[in-house]
């Protein structure tokens, strides 16, 4: 096996695995690291959370050909309905006065998971290493020297150019030297599907003052329950039976779509705020949960990442194309700056929607209501919300907006 790559990516979780689909056939010879065995049951990226995927993140998998796997289990998001538990003012958006037949789709990332895998075993250039931890690596001025812990033993690759999508804990992360800002939200979330009496129609979002709560419409009549609690619940929550644990749903979400029944298999997540310092250094960059991990709250984590695997994608394929270096630093220079306004804004409108929901104060409450109220009637306050909510953003991917590559 030749062990020189121009790529090599570490993490073959939602977004790594995107990023090596969008190299492939690109020409450049690319490497694919994953610590989990290839198979979405195990593989800790791939599990219960449903997935909100922007328009423009369903745009770009169509054009990955990852759509066409998955498509048939995803479930058109048409409508958004935003309240406040106690307030009045709500947000109702319909895709089709936006004109267009959905703002994204729901997905459960397990399905997700095995489009990205069966993609991935159709790339015809990429070699791939799984299960193998990256577990150190050596910089110099012409290229990286990682090392690789495998079942059958140690592995040497050298790459022109590092990508660390190894998620919130990224070793590259650290052996690149890029430090990070923590922000523990002191929440924690519960995952679960449910099936409620009326079939959703709508993707619901519902501000409580304890945390916020999502229901997302999934196939089959079910529905995807992100609920919000304090860390300080978490273990009483955990500790819930079925029934204990719908009633606290139902008390948070109300009765909109009636009775909740059939509570699914429970999973929950602490929620950080992870932000790196830089996205680049001599040689690397990193993108996805490695770069910024957010809040769940906006659904943004993975549309974000995507847009950053795919912005690094056209911009290695044109360097490529023009006979350039993989890791050379302009060019990483220029992927960092055209990541800036993106993330920046996500990371804010998470961090925002986190941190106010939070607040009980008076005026605050008012405004919120004024603002919800705002933005329900204010056509050109809804439309600008809904083209950033359908990601569609500064400097967006070629492949986001449904162009090739
Ligand atoms: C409750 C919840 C709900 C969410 N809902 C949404 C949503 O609706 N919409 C949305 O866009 N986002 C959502 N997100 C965020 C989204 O899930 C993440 O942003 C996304 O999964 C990040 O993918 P990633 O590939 O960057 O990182 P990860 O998923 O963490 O993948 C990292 C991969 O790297 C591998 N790895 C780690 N270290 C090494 C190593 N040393 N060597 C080799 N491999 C390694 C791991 O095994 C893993 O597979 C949600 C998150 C949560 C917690």
């Amino acid at each position: 096996m030749d062990n020189t790559h121009d790529v090599l990516i570490v993490g073959g979780g939602l977004v790594g695995a995107s990023l090596a689909i969008a190299l492939d056939g690109a020409g450049l010879r690319v490497a694919l690291v994953e610590a989990a065995p290839p198979r979405a049951d195990l593989q800790p990226s791939y599990d219960e959370r449903n997935l909100a995927l922007a328009r423009a993140s369903v745009n770009a998998l169509t054009a990955l050909g990852v759509w066409a796997l998955v498509g048939a289990r995803a479930t058109p998001i048409r409508k958004i309905h935003v309240s406040r538990q106690g307030e009045f003012g709500a947000v109702r958006m319909n895709a089709a006065a936006h004109g267009v037949d959905a703002f994204g789709a729901v997905l459960p990332a397990r399905e997700l998971g095995n489009g990205l895998l069966a993609r991935l075993d159709a790339c015809r250039a990429l070699t791939r290493h799984a299960p193998a931890k990256l577990d150190s690596i050596s910089i110099a001025d012409d290229a990286v020297t990682a090392t690789l812990a495998a079942s059958h033993g140690q592995i040497q690759l050298r790459t022109r150019l590092l990508v660390g999508a190894d998620g919130t804990t990224s070793f590259v992360r650290s052996a690149l030297g890029i430090d990070v800002e923590n922000m523990d939200y002191a929440q924690a979330a519960f995952v679960c599907t449910i099936t409620p009496e009326r079939a959703p129609d709508c993707a619901y979002e519902r501000f409580t003052a304890t945390g916020p709560v999502a229901v997302l419409p999934l196939a089959d009549r079910r529905a995807g329950v992100v609920l919000t609690v304090p860390a300080a619940d978490a273990g009483h929550v955990a500790a819930l039976d079925d029934a204990g644990f719908v009633e606290l749903v139902q008390a948070r979400f109300g009765w909109r779509l009636g009775r909740l029944n059939r509570p699914g298999r429970r999973v929950s997540y602490p929620l950080q705020r992870v932000r790196a310092t830089r996205l680049v250094a001599p040689r690397g960059v990193i993108v996805g949960n490695a770069a910024q991990t957010l809040h769940p709250i906006g659904a943004q984590g993975f549309n974000l990442g995507l847009r950053d695997a795919l912005t690094l994608a056209e911009l290695l394929i044109d360097g490529a194309r023009a006979g350039g270096d993989p890791g050379d630093a302009a060019m990483l220079a220029d992927y960092a700056a055209r990541r800036c306004e993106d993330r920046d804004g996500t990371i804010a409108m998470s961090d925002a929607l986190a941190r106010l929901t939070a607040n009980e104060s008076p005026p605050l409450k008012l405004l919120r209501s004024l603002g919800l109220l705002a933005l329900d009637r204010v056509p050109t306050l809804q439309a600008a919300l809904a083209r950033r909510g359908m990601g569609f953003r500064a400097g967006a991917p070629r492949l986001a907006l449904g162009e090739g590559p």
